[in-house]
Parts: structure tokens; C-alpha cells; sequence
């Protein structure tokens, strides 16, 4: 994820109090119990580090960073390292939340974690990078682990980087531990599938919301905003699998072709000048006119908070597949859900990527790896079992399938709390 736009992973201020609402929603709705409410409304632990690194010109410096622990009741927490000069404590908590309840969705044995870091990474070098990493990762070394807190990257965070965190980790304990951290390079114990696991995980939903739709996969149309990992990979996929791409955009434009564009040459023309606009098999479109573009699957990947109350009521869409982060404002999934439109939310649509890194962390444990068949059959099996549980929910309750699968999460969460029960 190395080249998201700032302005993509900006986060509103308020962002915990949202993720806090949301839950709140849902508690009402499913008739949560008022104390396992109260404690799934925080996160469990927080650990604020200070960071000194030893830049290239000799000064050392100092960045300040988190990481949260929100829920362990399911089993280790879970979640990516963000390292973006945005970063805010209440974001991490937020994210944290998040992943709680992504991970209960499709019912891996995880809680939810997230950690980031106040910095800059396109204005360090490497090697400020890599002591940035270590010194880090040595900072929150004594929670994270195996079998308590499992990072993975998140913005700005690559496989290098988490490289960089196994070595650390396994450095200080005197031998290898690659299952302390997922998304690293194959060679050092990461998955086959890791990279495309969430574009593949988004294409397994959208075929069960089509196919609950009665709407034929073969000559569906898609548009696809954002063309890095999980938009491409997702027009790729797409596009081998019978879907029509009709347009794709990057942070410069878009381009549309009613007939459908060639994915191939779109990819190689973006490998060759940076981005899709340009690309001589379509017309070029503004990111605002592709969502609005005619089609039946409409796949935001790139940028949070991009369908809003303007645009909802022009979204042509009959189904939207969130593989980004929080593209669709609460006032627009009301207007999209009065239309009739299905919004496969974010906990479900993008969860391939952290279903495949539970895959990893298993692999590494049992020092026995998987073909790459192996994993995406084991992963479409988790994502349409999530997309049936959350639509069971939402046809039960007349909801929507946000709802639906919050609903399914957290009374997954609310049952191993309360199975568990209060220590001491
Ligand atoms: P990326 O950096 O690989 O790609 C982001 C893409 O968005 C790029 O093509 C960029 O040009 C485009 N973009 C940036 N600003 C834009 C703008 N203003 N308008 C249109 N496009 C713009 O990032 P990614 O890993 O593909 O992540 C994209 C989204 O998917 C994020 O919300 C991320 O949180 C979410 N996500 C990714 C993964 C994963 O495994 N990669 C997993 C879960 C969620």
C-alpha cells in the first residue's frame, strides 16, 4: 500500500465517536446486554510509545506512536500498522474496533488491533524507515506476539516493513518467530494469495450478491474506483471471472468504455506511466462521474467517504462492494438502501485480506504451507458463509447489510464475553 493519496486515509476527528454509534446501533437492534455493551464500547488496552530514531543527517528524532488492543475475547488481536503523519490515537481506537468485528464476521479466532505511527514515510529514506520499524516494534514488543497481538500492514506499511518487524521480534527472543506479524515477503513465511486475498475475497461477495439478486455474473458491468492493490487486483479478477469492467480511475482520472475496456492493456498502462488516464481504449471520466457511471457492480477501493448524501440519489449501481475503508457516509447508505441498492459494507467486502492473513499466521505455526488453490478455496468458503450469515440478518430484521453484519459480529464478540465471563 505504498501509494494511497493523503487526502485518501484522512479520517474525520470524530471517527471513534462514530465506530462507537455504530456499535450502539447495532446494541439496540440485537437487544445487547447493557454490561457487555459497556465493554465492548472501549478498547482494552493502549499503549503510547515514543519512538526516538536516528535519521540519516545524524539527529535523532522523535515520533510518537500507538498501538490498541480493542477486544480479545475471540482470541489475539488483529490488525495493521499504519504509518501516516494523520495518525491520531482516536483513529487507531476506531480501526481497532473495526477489525474486531471484521475478524467475527468471518469467524476467525481473533479480536482487533491496530497500530500507527505520527510520520511522514514518503519524506524518509530507507534507512530511517527501517530504525523507525525496529525501534517501534521493540517499543510495543511487550504486547505483541504469536499468540496475543498479530500486526499486518495497513497504509503506508509494505511487506518489507513487516520483514523488518519479524526480525526485530525473532532478534530478541534468539530464533525465528515469523507468526508475530502477517503480510511479509514468502520468503520468510507470508501466504500465497496474501496479495490479491482481498480483491479475491470482494469478488466472492459480489458473486453471492448477484447470484441472491438472480442477476447473471457473465456480462455484468463493473466500475472500479482506485487502481492500486485492491482495485486491481479486483478488475483483474473480475475480468478473468465473466464481469464487464466498464471504467476504472486512479487519484489523476478515470476512463470509461460502455463495451468494456481491456484489462490487461489498462494494467500495462498504468505500469508504464504511473496511472490509468491516458489509456487509449476508453474515454476519460473525472472519479466523480465514475460513480455515477452506469453499471451493476460498483467497487469503491480507493478513498473513505466518497458516497455521500450529494451523490447517493445519481449512483447507478444495483450493487456497491466497499473493498476500501469507509467509502459510504451513514446519510448515504439510508438513501442507498431506500433505492434499493446493496451495499456489501467494508467488514465484509475488503475481509479477504485479513481471512488469508489468519491463513498465514496458521501456516507459520504449523511450519506447513499451503498451495495457493488450497487458500482461495478455504477463503471463498469463509466469505460466502459472512455474506449469507449478515443477509440472513438483514432480511430478518429488514435492515441493511451493514447492520446485518454488525449484527452478526458483535453478538459473536457478546458471546465469547459472556462465555467467558469477568476475571477476577
Ligand atoms: P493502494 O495505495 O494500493 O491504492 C490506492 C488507489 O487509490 C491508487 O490507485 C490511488 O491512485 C487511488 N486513489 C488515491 N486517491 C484517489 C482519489 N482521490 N480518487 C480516486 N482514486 C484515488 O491502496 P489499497 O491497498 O488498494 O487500499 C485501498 C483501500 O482498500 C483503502 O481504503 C484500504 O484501507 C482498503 N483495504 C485494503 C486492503 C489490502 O489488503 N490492500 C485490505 C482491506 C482494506
Amino acid at each position: 500500500m505504498t501509494t494511497l493519496d493523503i487526502s485518501a486515509v484522512q479520517a474525520p476527528q470524530n471517527v471513534w465517536a462514530m465506530a462507537q454509534e455504530q456499535l450502539d446501533d447495532v446494541a439496540r437492534l440485537i437487544g445487547l446486554n447493557e454490561s457487555i455493551h459497556g465493554f465492548l464500547r472501549e478498547p482494552k488496552r493502549i499503549l503510547e510509545v515514543s519512538v526516538p530514531v536516528r535519521m540519516d543527517n545524524g539527529v535523532f528524532r522523535m515520533f510518537k506512536g500507538y498501538r490498541v488492543q480493542h477486544n480479545i475475547s475471540r482470541g489475539p488481536s488483529k490488525g495493521g500498522i499504519r504509518f501516516h503523519p494523520d495518525v491520531t490515537l482516536e483513529e487507531v481506537k476506531a480501526l481497532a474496533m473495526w477489525m474486531t468485528w471484521k475478524c467475527a464476521l468471518v469467524n476467525i479466532p481473533f479480536g482487533g488491533g491496530k497500530g500507527g505511527v505520527i510520520c511522514d514515510p514518503k519524506s524518509m529514506s530507507e534507512m530511517e524507515l527501517e530504525n523507525l520499524t525496529r525501534r517501534f516494534t521493540t517499543e510495543i514488543s511487550i504486547i505483541i506476539g504469536p499468540e496475543k497481538d498479530i500486526p499486518a500492514p495497513d497504509v503506508y506499511t509494505t511487506p518489507q516493513i513487516m520483514a523488518w518487524i519479524m526480525d526485530t521480534f525473532s532478534m530478541q527472543h534468539g530464533y525465528s518467530i515469523p507468526g508475530v506479524v502477517t503480510g511479509k515477503p514468502i520468503a520468510i513465511g507470508g501466504s500465497l494469495g496474501r496479495d490479491k486475498a482481498t480483491a479475491r475475497g470482494c469478488l466472492y461477495v459480489v458473486d453471492e450478491a448477484l447470484k441472491s439478486l438472480g442477476l447473471p455474473i457473465e456480462g455484468a458491468t463493473v466500475a472500479i474506483q482506485g487502481f492500486g492493490n485492491a482495485g486491481l487486483h479486483a478488475a483483474e479478477l473480475m475480468s478473468a471471472r465473466g464481469y464487464r469492467i466498464v471504467a476504472v480511475s486512479d487519484s489523476r482520472g478515470g476512463v470509461v468504455n460502455s463495451r468494456g475496456l481491456d484489462v490487461n492493456g489498462v494494467m500495462a498502462h498504468k505500469a508504464e506511466t504511473g496511472s490509468v488516464v491516458g489509456f487509449t481504449g476508453g474515454d476519460q471520466i473525472s472519479n466523480r462521474e465514475l460513480l455515477e457511471t452506469e453499471c451493476t457492480v460498483l467497487v469503491p477501493a480507493a478513498l473513505e467517504k466518497v458516497i455521500t448524501e450529494e451523490n447517493a440519489p445519481r449512483i447507478k449501481a444495483k450493487v456497491i462492494a466497499e473493498a476500501a475503508n469507509g467509502p459510504t457516509m451513514p446519510q448515504a447508505d439510508r438513501i442507498l438502501f431506500d433505492r434499493g441498492i446493496m451495499v456489501l459494507p467494508d467488514i465484509l467486502a475488503n475481509a479477504g485480506g485479513v481471512t488469508v492473513s489468519y491463513f498465514e499466521w496458521v501456516q507459520d505455526l504449523q511450519e506447513n504451507f499451503w498451495e495457493e488453490d488450497e487458500i482461495n478455496e478455504r477463503l471463498q468458503r469463509k466469505m460466502v458463509r459472512a455474506f449469507r450469515e449478515a443477509q440472513e440478518q438483514a432480511n430478518r430484521h429488514g435492515i441493511d447489510m451493514r447492520q446485518g453484519a454488525y449484527a452478526v459480529a458483535v453478538s459473536r464478540v457478546a458471546e465469547a464475553t459472556k462465555l467467558r465471563g469477568l476475571y477476577p
